[in-house]
């Protein structure tokens, strides 16, 4: 549903609910992922829904545009401040490091699925609460596992029949490079200073690889004229990258390299990678990731390799249903909404002898519904045709006395089975 009345108390700007139709597909995906997730050897972790502010500034980064502007914030009664989570990786990582999990086994695998909360400016496929899933591998710089995770987003992606996304990879990078290409990245920006937008005239002093994560048309084309990271990268790596593209050939898994791509949080290293897909148009993303080896740190822990993704599920989902909708195959299975049995009442006389075989059906396992509207026998009727109902009971006077069911099956129009309760049930399972 797009658009609530604003006759009623409506949902804050950028918050946005599922109903059950749409729901659908949301659990598809959930289960795409955690199945994918799980042949991988990741389980899951949940985190709590927000964390001490000071995690996600020390992660994520100061002159980021999350933790400048997109971040919740508000005063807790210890006098700190709590942020509701913008994203997951630096959370599985504090509780990575508060239960010191690197002592007892240091090499973790985790996923995640949730909502995530950022205040951004309100625009096509843009929330405040969104949802991401996500994996991260703990405790190794092995180059190989940076494709594992790729590899297993596009897993899910296949899985749920996604056409035409990009892989793209690049290197950013490490601490002992960074700085030389950084002086390198400003002295060439700063030749192109009058053409770049108001926000990364300021970014090249304050945080000059922003720019490269620019959307603005103009500051795009710019970021073609300036230098490759790969080529400012320092031998390690090189060679890290290098060991990363092999392994993409081995697996036959297509990628494209960008050159320029970074990532809008600070804390990656090395391989940085963004699934795209036409679908979205100029925000293009559906999935983003890479290493981060410096985080852990940076929070206070041991030097520790990570690497892991996070996809954005609303924008996934935007992708799989424009290629649903190219392959003529734009209707989602909704029979998981409807009953295998509606049972109509005669009379008011009967509606607890209907509440009393609906429990008795639904005790079998069967999805059940009666009438709780005080509707017409016929308005039942066209309730149970309505909702896609697969079988409906007429239940009357005669039937109570008799002690037999009458079964109408909804897709053939046959009423001939009838029965006691357990001769319904096998008749009703028998036709799932
Ligand atoms: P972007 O540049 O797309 O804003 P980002 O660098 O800010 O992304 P990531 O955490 O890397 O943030 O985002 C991963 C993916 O999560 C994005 O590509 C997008 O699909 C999704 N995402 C991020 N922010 C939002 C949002 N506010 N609403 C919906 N989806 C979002
Ligand atoms: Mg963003």
């Amino acid at each position: 549903m797009d658009k609530g009345n604003d006759k009623y108390v409506k949902a804050p700007l950028g918050m946005k609910d599922i109903f059950p139709d749409e729901r659908l597909l949301w659990t598809e995906m959930e289960n795409a992922a955690r199945e994918e997730f799980e042949i991988a050897g990741y389980h899951e972790i949940r985190t709590p829904v927000f964390e001490d502010t000071r995690l996600f500034v020390r992660s994520i980064g100061e002159t980021t545009d999350i933790v400048e502007k997109e971040m919740y914030t508000f005063g807790d009664t210890a006098g700190s401040t709590i942020t509701l989570r913008p994203e997951n990786t630096a959370p599985v990582m504090r509780a990575y490091l508060e239960y010191e999990l690197f002592k007892t086994k240091k090499f973790r695998k985790f996923y995640y699925i949730g909502p995530m909360f950022r205040k951004e400016r309100p625009q096509a496929g843009r929330l405040r609460q969104f949802h991401q899933m996500g994996i991260e591998a703990i405790g190794s710089y092995d180059p190989l596992l940076d494709v594992e995770t790729i590899k297993v987003a596009t897993r899910v992606y296949d899985r749920l029949g996604l056409d035409g996304y990009v892989v793209k990879v690049n290197t950013i990078g490490c601490e002992k490079c960074r700085p030389g290409y950084r002086a390198i990245l400003k002295e060439e920006l700063l030749q192109y200073k009058d053409e770049l937008c108001e926000l990364c005239k300021a970014r090249i002093e304050r945080n000059v690889f922003r720019v490269l994560d620019c959307k603005n048309k103009k500051c795009k084309e710019i970021r073609q004229n300036v230098s490759n990271t790969e080529d400012h990268t320092c031998s390690d790596c090189r060679d890290h990258f290098k060991t990363v593209k092999g392994a993409f050939d081995d697996i036959n898994l297509e990628y494209t390299i960008d050159p320029h791509l970074v990532r809008g949080l600070d804390y990656y290293t090395k391989t940085v990678y963004e699934i795209t897909h036409p679908a979205m148009g100029a925000r293009d993303t559906i999935c983003a990731g890479g290493r981060y080896d410096n985080l852990i740190s940076d929070i206070g822990g041991p030097p520790t390799g990570a690497v892991g993704f996070a996809a954005g599920m609303e924008a996934s989902m935007i992708a799989v249903l424009k290629t649903r909708e190219n392959n003529k195959n734009s209707q989602p299975d909704t029979s998981s909404l409807s009953p295998d049995v509606y049972i109509v009442s005669i009379s008011a006389e009967t509606r607890n002898h209907c509440f009393k075989l609906l429990n008795e059906l639904r005790l079998s396992g069967l999805s059940v519904d009666m009438d709780y509207e005080s509707r017409t026998p016929k308005a039942q009727m066209k309730v149970a045709n309505k909702i896609n109902s697969r079988f409906t009971i007429i239940m009357g006077p005669d039937e109570i006395e008799k002690g037999v069911i009458k079964l109408k099956n909804m897709q053939t129009g046959d009423e001939t089975f009838s029965g006691d309760t357990d001769k319904i049930i096998q008749i009703v399972k028998g036709n799932k």
